[in-house]
């Protein structure tokens, strides 16, 4: 899916690559399934094992399965597909260490949720595009919608940039060009700076020709911007 926002386009595509954030990230809850056909959470585990463990609070986790499957800590109403595959917990250290039962039981929840949405497909990625420059893109965003959002702040920070520190044009004659075909009009994206490095994208519409200029430190000259 893509859009335009304010003279930018963000495309939002799904992270077809997304590993588990089980493996990725660490986690104060413990997932442990048994399933015979996937191989699910963070190891699997029999109830011997887990009865020797001093669990503080513990979920149970229950998956559907039927064209993709989902994970959530409460039962699916169709009893034929679905059924309980284990738990999640925290030792009895780890609860007080989260700040007691209530937290601890939060904290579970939010973490079968952030499997779900890996195991359902809800992992995304984003590309912001600037005519045909992409300025920045970002994958492993959790949730459409929270994907859509982030790049929408990322815009914004550029044109705050923009707005807050007068554009510049690089006093080089070759900046205030198209490299390409000496077209002067180009539109200039709003600067970045990156480790104090200035630098900014131009479109040039004669040629299609999208350019990166460099900065100095020390700049003067200064030339309006266009959007879009
Ligand atoms: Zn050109």
């Amino acid at each position: 899916m893509s859009e335009r926002y304010k003279g930018f386009t963000i495309c939002v595509e799904q992270d077809e690559n997304a590993c588990s954030p089980r493996e990725e990230y660490d986690h104060s809850g413990v997932m442990v399934c048994r399933h015979r056909g996937y191989n699910l959470g963070d190891h699997q585990s029999t109830q011997e094992e887990l009865e020797g463990m001093d669990i503080g609070v513990s979920l149970p986790l229950y998956l559907y399965d039927h064209s993709g499957i989902t994970i959530s800590t409460s039962p699916f109403s169709c009893v034929w597909d679905s059924g309980r595959v284990g738990l999640i917990y925290m030792t009895k250290a780890e609860v007080e260490e989260v700040g007691g039962e209530q937290r601890a039981l939060e904290i579970l929840e939010g973490e079968v949720k952030e499997y779900d949405q890996y195991l359902t497909g809800d992992v995304w990625c984003y590309d912001i595009l600037w005519h045909r420059i992409t300025l920045d893109s970002l994958s492993y965003i959790f949730g459409g919608e929270y994907a859509l959002r982030e790049a929408q702040d990322v815009v914004d920070s550029y044109i705050d940039r923009h707005n807050n520190t007068p554009p510049v044009a690089s006093c080089d004659a070759t900046a205030s060009a198209c490299t390409r075909c000496g077209n002067k009009e180009i539109r200039y994206a709003p600067m970045i700076e990156d480790d104090e490095k200035p630098y900014r994208y131009a479109w040039c519409d004669k040629c299609c020709t999208g350019m990166k200029f460099n900065y100095g430190l020390s700049l003067t000259c200064r030339e309006e911007i266009t959007y879009g």
